[in-house]
């Protein structure tokens, strides 16, 4: 089965759900003085609700590409798109998704729990729901005695708690995540990766991650999308048959092993 057919075989949930992303040949063309890139040329991808998706490939095969179309960011050259069932900028004006970038983009002078108010001050919520709100995402990744803290006094991965609480502000279906792993140790990335799965569950969100790691793709996602460069492209989706919930076991299994080795040969172009 071609990558095509695979992603769009799964575009029929088994609820018959209306997918969150509904992309079809989708494709991105830079045009700059030097001359045109081709970051993504004819994706095909259907995400349906409650999925962790992950984008696995090297450097410019486009997934940050993918993840900014979806985010309404930039508009594709050509091909269609539906985010939560609408257009990407009706998805956008109406907060269906929220955005993780690699760095944290806190504000230093604000204390942890205005950084994850400032959305909703700036939609005008009323106060008491921004504390209510603020309070409760704070809680729910872990840093509930933190939020009068300032973002330099935490540690990297706590600062990117904090942004995953900000993206939820507005509690949208979507979480889209553009590395957010990617600055921190090994260490601390594994106890992101378990914290995000907790999160997963426990809201019921939508994922579509951006990552270089292939073990951090197999640890976290139900399907990966492989992506080869030049021009960017959908190689392959790989099901991820790991039952949920996930912990170190998982890691240490001979299908964790196996899973890792077939997206590796994926990213190799072998098949
Ligand atoms: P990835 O996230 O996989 O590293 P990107 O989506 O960032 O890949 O980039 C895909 C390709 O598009 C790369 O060759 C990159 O240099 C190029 N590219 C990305 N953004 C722009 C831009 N704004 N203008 C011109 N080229 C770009």
């Amino acid at each position: 089965m071609t990558a095509q057919l695979q992603a769009q075989s799964r575009s029929r949930t088994e609820d018959g759900a209306q997918p969150v992303i509904s992309g079809r040949d989708l494709s991105m063309v830079y045009r700059a003085r030097a001359g045109e890139t081709v970051a993504l040329q004819n994706a095909t991808l259907t995400v349906a609700p409650g999925e962790f998706v992950s984008l696995i490939g090297p450097s410019g095969c486009g997934k940050t590409t993918l993840l900014r179309l979806i985010a309404d960011l930039i508009q594709p050259t050509s091909g269609e798109l539906r985010v939560a069932g609408k257009s990407p900028k009706e998805a956008r004006e109406s907060r269906e998704y929220g955005y993780v970038f690699q760095a944290p983009v806190l504000y230093e002078w604000r204390t942890v729990v205005k950084n994850v108010m400032l959305p909703l001050e700036i939609m005008r919520f009323p106060k008491a729901e921004r504390q209510e709100r603020a309070e409760r995402l704070l809680k729910l990744v872990g840093l509930q005695d933190f939020g009068r803290r300032y973002p330099f006094q935490l540690s990297g991965g706590m600062q990117q708690r904090v942004s995953i609480a900000r993206a939820l502000a507005f509690d949208p279906k979507l979480l889209l995540m553009d590395e957010p792993f990617g600055a921190l140790d090994e260490i601390t990335r594994e106890a992101m990766n378990d914290e995000l799965l907790r999160i997963w569950q426990e809201t019921h969100k939508t994922v579509v991650f951006v990552t270089h790691s292939i073990s951090e793709a197999v640890f976290l996602s139900s399907r990966i999308v492989v992506m080869t460069p030049r021009p960017g492209k959908i190689e392959r989706v790989i099901d991820v048959d790991l039952p949920y919930p996930r912990d170190e076991s998982v890691r240490q299994s001979r299908r964790f092993f196996e899973l890792t080795t077939e997206v590796r040969d994926a990213l190799k172009g072998m098949h």
